[in-house]
């Protein structure tokens, strides 16, 4: 059986004799289980196996995440990205943030880099009220601006140095977007799900083809967990001049 601890909330795969024996460990409060994460906004599909309370605050690298584990997504798999992103922010950079749920890579952002600013746009309500909190929890109102909306409209007003593309699954469809509000010589994440043969090739080949005419640079390529059997989750760095 696999299981993770977020915050005070036990995270099991499937179903457990007596899962009231997790309660017994010091700071858990609730044991649920996890199902598959469905549609668009990444809604998992949960079941309260012991205690009640669902919302929680998770510690990781010295940011606080509020969340509501019975409807949002917590991605152990993401960590080193979550930590990676910020390291390569310069000073004074504007970014903007696509799929910025409640604020996986806009927290850490703001509280590890000094950018100008970060646009962080979602368009599930729930996760757009977590991330209002988390900006508040991690004093960071003056760096990151929660906006409630569909990057694939919200993204071309804005004009970035850095663009994160932290989805999976239909990401190209939004590189349209992306690209609209990427300067000149700015860096784009993107992420994609792959099958292994294809895992940089596609991801590079479909960068390439939307930024055209202009020239793109792949900075990195790194993967970053596995999706399913065989289909990896990647992040292609790319310089877009
Ligand atoms: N970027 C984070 C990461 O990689 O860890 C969050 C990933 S989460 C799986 C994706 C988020 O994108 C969800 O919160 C979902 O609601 C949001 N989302 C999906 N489509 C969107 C869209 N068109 N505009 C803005 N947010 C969107």
């Amino acid at each position: 059986m696999k299981w993770k601890q977020i915050g005070d909330i036990i995270i099991l795969n499937r179903n457990v004799e007596n899962p009231e024996k997790f309660l017994k460990m010091k700071g858990v409060k609730t044991v649920i289980k996890i199902g598959r994460i469905r549609g668009r906004m990444r809604k998992p599909e949960v079941k309260i196996l012991a205690g009640t309370e669902t919302e929680t605050i998770h510690k990781e690298n010295k940011c606080l995440f509020k969340l509501d584990v019975a409807n949002i997504m917590w991605s152990k798999g993401n960590t080193y990205e979550r930590i990676r992103i910020p390291r390569l922010i310069q000073d004074g950079e504007t970014i903007v943030d696509m799929f910025a749920g409640i604020g996986y890579f806009s927290i850490p952002i703001a509280v590890h880099a000094n950018p100008k600013k970060v646009y962080a746009i979602e368009i599930n309500p729930k996760a757009h009220y977590y991330l209002k909190e988390n900006i508040k929890l991690n004093k960071v109102q003056d760096k990151v601006k929660p906006l409630l909306g569909d990057s694939r409209i919200i993204a071309p007003t804005l004009s970035a140095d850095r663009v994160l593309m932290g989805y999976v699954v239909n990401t190209h469809h939004y590189l349209d977007a992306a690209l609209k509000c990427l300067k000149k010589g700015g860096i784009l994440h993107y992420h994609e799900t792959a099958p292994d043969k294809i895992k940089f090739k596609r991801p590079i080949k479909r960068i390439k083809k939307a930024a055209k005419p202009r020239e793109v640079r792949i900075l990195n390529k790194r993967i970053i967990k596995k999706y399913s059997p065989g289909v990896w989750h990647v992040v292609i760095d790319a310089k877009i001049d």
